[in-house]
């Protein structure tokens, strides 16, 4: 298996301005192709450090592949650096100046005298045409590995690489072998209970791998196979994947790119359900995603700062009751609150969220606190209790999604 090492090129990364986004996505397609990625660099636009790391990475890896700095300015190195660092002249070539003039051209614009820089590669190099942009790749063939030259674009270097950079490497190094995922997303369990039912999986098997990832209030549960093409390995795939649903079983909600609100918006057409909500720890994010699952059924949300916006609420349930009262116990509350925010709405489901923070408590993930989650349909209801009630952005996706989770087992036990 050749291995690859990936050379991010700007300041701007080195800065902190832009998040190195293309190296990690290359990172996943590599492993995908069955190249090993020993090494991911970020330099700067410094020609005596880009000559360093590249002379580098040259010697210890097959392949280079560089992202960045190709562009018309004087800033963009890459090209004389490779051409340096392979010991080769820069040479003008024709065909690619042709072809950046045309693109001026096509869009009415006078192409100005930098952009011509974009027409030289090194001596022998592979030049690779950009139909997305106006700086072409370009691959150079040393004796110590190849560089593969990208431009930094995300846009353009996505679609160079899935059409250029690939069929290339497949073929220079015969790779035959290539690995295939299969993402089973979870909720309702945390890491440890699932690895406590699958982690024999995680431990004994080589062929595919079993691997869990966390997020916040989602497990995800990956099945990687090797094998000679995507068909041989789903069959590897398949009898594991056949094991893990055996473990987990309703607590899957999502396969490879679905998510949850793909799901549940995909239940409630189905069943052709509508919902309400009623929020406050959570300041619209639970609305927000129920709208993205499906804005035909999702009717309505209250987003609640204060007790006062509760008390006018509960105005509307059947037997109004002193709030103060009904404080003492949370539970009941947001029972009355789903109640409530379905009978003001006249939906199928009332879905609601009330969570109790410790005004103490300034973590920023699993902030001390209770959340409580209510789904009724009027007449059966189910609850879940969080020991947990955080503002930040990570305790809020969690708790929308336990919100949003216990929709969907609402919805699978045929409540509405
Ligand atoms: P151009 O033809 O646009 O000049 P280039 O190869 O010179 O392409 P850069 O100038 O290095 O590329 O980067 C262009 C833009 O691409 C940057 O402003 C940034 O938004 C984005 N970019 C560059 N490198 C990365 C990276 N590693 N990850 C994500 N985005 C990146």
């Amino acid at each position: 298996m050749p291995n690859a090492e990936i050379v991010a090129i700007g300041s701007e990364l080195l800065l902190g301005q832009i998040v190195d986004t293309n190296s990690a996505w290359m990172a996943e397609r590599l492993t995908a192709l069955g190249v090993n990625l020993f090494y991911k660099t970020v330099v700067g636009d410094n020609p005596g450090r880009m000559k360093e790391v590249i002379t580098r990475a040259l010697e210890r890896s097959d392949i280079v592949i560089t992202s960045g700095g190709l562009g018309p300015t004087k800033d963009d190195l890459t090209r004389e650096v490779v051409a340096e660092v392979t010991g080769r002249k820069l040479l003008l070539d024709p065909h690619l100046l042709e072809q950046i003039e045309q693109r001026f051209r096509r869009r009415g614009l006078i192409m100005t005298s930098n952009n011509e820089r974009q027409a030289y590669t090194p001596e022998g190099a592979i030049p690779v045409e950009n139909p997305n942009g106006t700086a072409p790749a370009f691959v150079v063939e040393d004796p110590r590995g190849v560089i593969f030259v990208l431009p930094g674009v995300p846009f353009e270097l996505k679609w160079l690489f899935e059409h250029e950079t690939e069929p290339y490497l497949r073929k220079k190094f015969r790779l035959a072998e290539i690995i295939t995922y299969r993402v089973l997303k979870v909720a309702g369990l945390g890491e440890s209970s699932v690895d406590d039912r699958i982690g024999h999986l995680i431990e004994k098997l080589s062929n595919p791998t079993v691997g869990v990832l966390a997020h916040p209030g989602q497990v995800d549960v990956r099945i990687a196979a090797k094998a000679a093409n995507r068909v041989e390995a789903m069959k590897l795939i398949a009898p594991v994947e056949a094991e893990v649903r055996e473990l987990l079983g309703r607590h899957i909600f999502a396969t490879d790119n679905e998510t949850i609100e793909d799901v549940v918006g995909g239940l409630l057409h189905e069943r052709n359900k509508t919902v309400a909500v009623f929020e406050d720890l959570t300041s619209g994010l639970l609305a927000e995603r129920l709208q993205q699952a499906s804005s035909e059924h999702f009717v309505e949300g209250f987003i609640s700062k204060n007790s006062t916006s509760i008390s006018r609420l509960l105005a509307f349930s059947d037997r109004p009751q002193d709030l103060e009262q009904l404080a003492q116990d949370p539970v009941a509350l947001t029972g009355k609150l789903a109640l409530a925010v379905r009978a003001q709405s006249g939906t199928d489901f009332g879905l609601a969220l009330h969570g109790v923070a410790d005004p103490e408590d300034r973590t920023v993930n699993l902030a001390r606190g209770q959340t409580f989650i209510a789904v009724t349909d009027g007449k059966r209801s189910k609850n879940h209790t969080y020991h947990m009630a955080g503002k930040s952005q990570q305790d809020r996706a969690r708790m929308s999604l336990n919100a949003i989770e216990l929709l969907r087992m609402a919805l699978l036990e045929g409540m509405g």
